[in-house]
């Protein structure tokens, strides 16, 4: 089954009642190594997010994520939102007009996304930040074989990238401030980059 229009509204509304729900983790791991926004910032993009999009009908993927990323832009200050916005604002031009998206393409539209978030924040793999979450979820996409296991693997993936940022000293963002005390702890925007991953799998398992 191909990523269509609904997949993406879908997975949209999936990822905002993530972020609802774990809001508190993300305002506790944002609390141990920032400002403790991360929950509060995400569920303010997203709410605005839905509300945009209930509001007017969207005429393709590209639309829906388009549409996403400029609520997220304009809703949520820090880090988060413009790198969210820029993910969902690449993947967007990279869909273009497509009604319907196969595995290649879905690829190619995260690479998009993750070279767009790498150019804006200037984070390396390593950097503790949602980067390190995005990239492996990314190369598990490239090299899959069917849409439905790639999604499944690639929400996997963000999660081992996720779990894998604990031991790491920070290098961008506020978390860097900490230095060595930003060890042994899990970095928020790579913990909701997993989210999103999450969401994306279920809503193309339907
Ligand atoms: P802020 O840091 O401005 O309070 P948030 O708390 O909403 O914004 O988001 C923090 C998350 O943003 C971090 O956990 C990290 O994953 C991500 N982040 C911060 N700076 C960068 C960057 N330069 N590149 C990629 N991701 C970043
Ligand atoms: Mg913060």
């Amino acid at each position: 089954m191909p990523v269509t229009r609904d997949t993406v509204l879908d997975w949209m509304r999936r990822f905002a009642a993530e972020m609802e729900e774990h809001r508190q983790q993300l305002v506790r791991l944002d609390t141990a190594i920032g400002d403790g926004d991360h929950g509060t910032n995400m569920v303010r993009g997203m709410r605005a997010a839905l509300a945009k999009l209930d509001s007017a009908e969207q005429a393709d993927t590209g639309a829906v994520l388009r549409t996403v990323a400029m609520a997220l832009v304009s809703s949520v200050g820090g880090a988060a939102g413009p790198l969210y916005g820029t993910l969902f604002l690449q993947m967007g031009s990279a869909l273009g007009g497509r009604e319907e998206v196969d595995l290649e393409g879905w690829a190619a539209a995260w690479r998009k996304g993750l070279e767009g978030v790498r150019a804006r924040g200037k984070a390396e793999p390593g950097d503790k930040t949602m980067v390190d979450a995005l990239t492996p979820a990314v190369e598990a996409l490239e090299q899959a074989s069917d849409l439905d296991a790639a999604l499944t693997e690639a929400a996997a993936a963000a999660e081992r990238g996720m779990r894998a940022t604990i031991p790491l000293v920070a290098r961008k963002g506020r978390a860097s401030y900490l230095g060595e005390r930003s060890k042994d702890h899990q970095d928020p925007g790579a913990t909701s980059t997993y989210y999103l991953y999450k969401s994306a799998a279920e809503a193309l398992a339907g």
